[in-house]
């Protein structure tokens, strides 16, 4: 059996060519984000690509999710649709969309970005005191060694 994957619109715009040897999917919601940009791949995959709906149940568990993770208000009701319907097929879910990336993390599922880096790679937050140099994992007014102001800085590190 083929593998499955669920494609949401940032992940087809990253794409010239949709992967061999997959049953590929997407929501209703997707194909007329696709048509409304006049996307030449809505005509061209649009034989090879399945359109399914996702579950109410599914739904629910992705708005849980989202409200959890803080992305709620980031995230479109197609963005949870296509979540959604990767958590129903069991399937793997192509997103650039770092948001949907978050939710499909919190919701320990399967998630490939395309054009992007995944969010793993992504750098932490860090507050560095700008008088004695003290690195804090959280923000805070001032430091709290010295009382100089912070200064928030990546870090590669977790
Ligand atoms: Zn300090």
């Amino acid at each position: 059996m083929a593998n499955r994957i669920v494609l949401d619109t940032s992940a087809l715009f990253s794409m010239e060519q949709l992967p061999v040897d997959v049953e590929a999917f997407v929501t209703p919601g997707v194909l007329k984000e696709l048509e409304r940009y006049k996307d030449r791949r809505a005509s061209l995959w649009g034989d090879l690509l399945h359109v399914s709906e996702a579950s109410k149940a599914s739904l629910a568990k992705v708005r849980k999710a989202a409200t959890e993770t803080g992305d709620s208000t980031r995230i479109s009701p197609t963005d949870a649709e296509v979540i959604a319907l990767a958590l129903d097929l069991e399937a793997e879910l192509l997103t650039d969309d770092y948001s949907v990336q978050n939710v499909a993390s919190h919701l320990q599922m399967p998630f490939r970005p395309v054009g992007i880096k995944a969010i793993k790679e992504v750098r932490k937050w860090r507050w560095r005191c700008t008088g004695c140099g003290k690195v804090f994992d959280n923000e805070m007014p001032e430091c709290q060694v010295c009382g100089s102001k912070l200064k928030s800085t990546l870090s590669r590190k977790n």
